[in-house]
């Protein structure tokens, strides 16, 4: 690509890390509440203002944010796709941090690596939103990148803690949506992509009612998710309406955020939003996200250090 588009590149790939913070900063305050629960306590939730049941301090992420950049050290570490032993020794190094939560799947995952060096999970009906919140390095560090090698990546990661075709089809979607998003595609394109999702498995149809109180299961996750970016516009309105919705709504937050933060750049988040993030939270996304939109071969098209 020219260098000088670079530069709206770049401020798509900082929304993306930063949006995805937002949205799990947000959401967290409210994860676990019913939509009636928020609204009798917030009237309309919009506030980045830390407490939930995590008693966060404002501007706090959780495990979606942290996994994600947990995950994006491999990357910078391998100076390419890490593989799956160096996506399992990333994970566990997270878990001995003490994450401020952990989702079972996840901790099953890491446990069963620490216990055999299997860094597959068995495949399971246990499909989890764990593998697709951390999905964004993959999304990032692979724009240009031929589409085996981007799937190999968003897959190998998954799978040390979750195997199961539905996660594998919605992480692989959201890269999808982000890569579209980072490349200027506006969101109706995102909303399409989101109604290829559902022709491909129609568990995923968001259409018909409301789809409230989204538990971590990656279906409710995604149509939570995905009837937001559809029924409403921009970066604001559509973060605002999915943390409302409750359940697991600093996920649901992470994802629309990183979707919707990669469509609009750092430059439209709003300011309050980005503001309210906690200093070393921001310098951690802005930091990622340039480390790892310079190894997208869009951006060096020099090959990229593969495993397959
Ligand atoms: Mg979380």
């Amino acid at each position: 690509m020219a260098r000088d588009d670079g530069g709206a590149l770049a401020d798509r790939a900082r929304g993306a890390m930063l949006g995805l913070a937002i949205g799990d900063a947000l959401g967290a305050t409210v994860e676990f509440m019913t939509p009636r629960e928020i609204s009798a306590q917030y009237g309309v939730h919009e506030r980045i203002c830390g407490g939930g049941w995590l008693r966060l301090e404002a501007g706090e992420v959780t495990d979606d944010t942290t996994m994600t950049l947990a995950l994006g050290e491999a990357w910078l570490r391998a100076r390419g796709v890490p593989d799956a032993e160096a996506c399992a020794q990333a994970f566990d190094a997270w878990m001995r941090a003490k994450p401020v939560d952990i989702g079972n799947t996840v901790r099953r995952g890491i446990v069963r690596w620490r216990l055999s060096g299997s860094t597959e999970a068995p495949l399971s009906s246990d499909a989890g939103n764990g593998a697709t919140m951390r999905c964004l390095p993959v999304a990032l560090a692979c724009l240009g990148a031929a589409q085996q090698v981007t799937a190999y990546a968003a897959l190998v990661q998954a799978r040390v803690t979750h195997n199961n075709p539905l996660t594998d089809v919605a992480t692989l979607c959201v890269v999808d949506m982000v890569q579209s998003a980072l490349l200027g595609a506006g969101q109706h394109a995102i909303v399409e992509r989101a109604e290829m999702l559902a022709a491909q498995c129609p568990e995923f149809d968001f259409h018909g009612r409301h789809c409230d109180n989204p538990s971590g299961y990656i279906v409710d996750t995604m149509r939570a998710v995905c009837q937001s970016m559809a029924r409403h516009d921009g970066f604001r309105a559509v973060l605002t309406d999915v943390v409302n919705r409750g359940g697991d709504a600093d996920t649901t937050g992470a994802i629309a955020g990183m979707v919707m933060g990669a469509l609009c750049g750092e430059r439209a988040l709003p300011p309050a939003w980005v503001g309210a993030l906690r200093p070393t939270v921001r310098a951690a996304c802005i930091s990622m996200a340039t480390g790892l939109i310079e190894l997208a071969p869009l951006c060096y098209p020099q090959p990229t250090r593969s495993v397959i």
